[in-house]
């Protein structure tokens, strides 16, 4: 399962555009890799007190298969946000899909280029009342210092499912660390509980006499393909993984890297495997109004979805591409075919002065009039990446989007992916076409 935080259809849109105009096309025609895919489907995305929804509740539908309350994660909806007890109760702990993968024998594993204890990787593993919770120290700002509540990286690291995980590959060291700890990149650990995660994961591995190996860098992880560990846990950031278009390219592995990494390893079991990719800064990108960043990463993740199509057999591997939640670009205006998707519209505002092909709604983007008169951008250089795309109302951070998205699939059982339903039914149809899982299997 391929997941783009925040990949509204209008991204979309955009980002094959911008790919197309990259190769001096016009670019409205371009395709990205799973646009390809045999079947699309909408997912309505909301969750059970959010008309607009979290990647966190988001996580709990689209993994475990219940809609959940925003915040919280693989815990039902009888959890509240930030309540300290209620998720380590069994009976409020929803199972994920890499869950049902592994007991059916079959192997799991994450990939995201955010931290790895983010709100939409977590879904797989964790249950949790607050999705803020990645280390002990952030559970004890909200719960005091004997919090029963477990973090999101202890849970990784010590609970099932996550303990058992082949592998498990994004950003996000400083979760792991002592805050009296310096990364290998210099950022310090968050940890007050003194425990040091990432050497506690390779404790756990020697005690049941598995192979593994912890890698920081691109060099190490494509080592680690060659040696093929029986676990592989990479952290390459002490935070989330670099933009693509920021990243150093020789330290940090692309998305496509990790997946082809990731797939490589699972693919080893007979029985199959489940696993999760997410291009996790899409969402980063359009919180900043950093359009042409949430456009770059979306095309890094049809790059990933391209190198899964190629390693994997359309015949016995299904593969679903979709989103979380929408955020709020619009793509506005009577521009011509082939006009900059990242310049002005052919068209002036009553006011005569120019406006952006793509706006936001809000964000900080927004700039005040100056004497009655709105600013005219085009002045700036719209193609650098720090640019912000204009929004009509201030805000800190852009918000997400209530609308639909899209779901694209290929492989076995595809076609029942099309239609308009619950995002909360993706998880079910997915362990449907794999026979695993509690519900009804296609090899039944
Ligand atoms: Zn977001």
């Amino acid at each position: 399962m391929f997941l783009g935080d925040g990949m509204s259809v209008p991204t979309l849109t955009a980002a094959r555009t911008l790919m197309g105009q990259r190769d001096n096309r016009p670019g409205e025609e371009s395709q990205l890799a799973f646009e390809a895919f045999p079947t699309v489907g909408l997912a309505k995305t909301y969750c059970v007190n959010a008309q607009i929804a979290d990647s966190a509740c988001t996580a709990s539908a689209y993994l475990c298969g219940v809609k959940a309350n925003r915040g919280t994660i693989g815990v039902t909806a009888a959890v509240p946000r930030f309540h300290c007890v209620a998720a380590e109760e069994e009976q409020h702990q929803l199972s994920s899909i890499a869950a049902w993968a592994l007991e059916d024998g079959r192997d799991a594993g994450i990939v995201t280029t955010t931290r790895v204890t983010h709100a939409s990787p977590a879904g797989a593993y964790a249950h949790t009342a607050a999705r803020d919770w990645e280390s002990d120290a952030d559970a004890r700002v909200d719960c005091g210092t004997d919090a029963v509540q477990r973090d999101i990286a202890h849970q990784l690291v010590h609970s099932y499912p996550g303990n058992q995980f082949k592998v498990i590959l994004g950003g996000g060291r400083r979760e792991f660390l002592p805050d009296t700890v310096i990364d290998e990149e210099g950022t310090p650990g968050r940890r007050s509980d003194g425990k040091n995660l990432i050497e506690q994961w390779q404790v756990d591995k020697i005690s049941r006499n598995v192979s593994y190996q912890y890698v920081w860098n691109r060099d190490q992880l494509m080592s680690a393909v060659e040696s093929q560990p029986d676990y592989l846990l990479g952290l390459f950031e002490g935070s989330h993984m670099q933009y693509h278009m920021q990243a150093n390219k020789t330290t940090e592995p692309s998305l496509a890297e990790l997946t082809e990494a990731a797939i490589k390893a699972l693919s080893r079991n007979e029985k199959g495997f489940f696993l999760f990719v997410e291009g996790g800064r899409i969402d980063h990108a359009h919180h900043d109004n950093l359009v042409h960043l949430a456009l770059d990463e979306t095309i890094e993740l049809s790059a990933a979805v391209a190198r899964a199509t190629e390693l994997l057999s359309e015949e016995d591997s299904l593969i679903v591409v979709t989103s979380d939640h929408a955020h709020v670009m619009s793509i506005n205006g009577y521009t011509y075919r082939g006009g900059d998707i990242l310049g002005p519209s052919d068209d002036l505002g009553d006011d005569g002065i120019p406006y952006m092909t793509l706006s936001y709604s809000n964000g900080p983007g927004y700039r005040p009039y100056s004497n009655g008169v709105r600013e005219d951008v085009t002045k700036y250089d719209y193609h650098d990446i720090e640019f912000l795309a204009p929004a009509a109302v201030p805000l800190e951070s852009e918000t997400h989007g209530g609308d639909d998205v899209a779901v694209f699939a290929r492989g076995p059982q595809h076609q029942m992916f099309s239609g308009l339903y619950e995002q909360s039914q993706l998880p079910h149809l997915m362990a449907y076409a794999a026979c695993i899982g509690p519900g009804l299997h296609a090899c039944d």
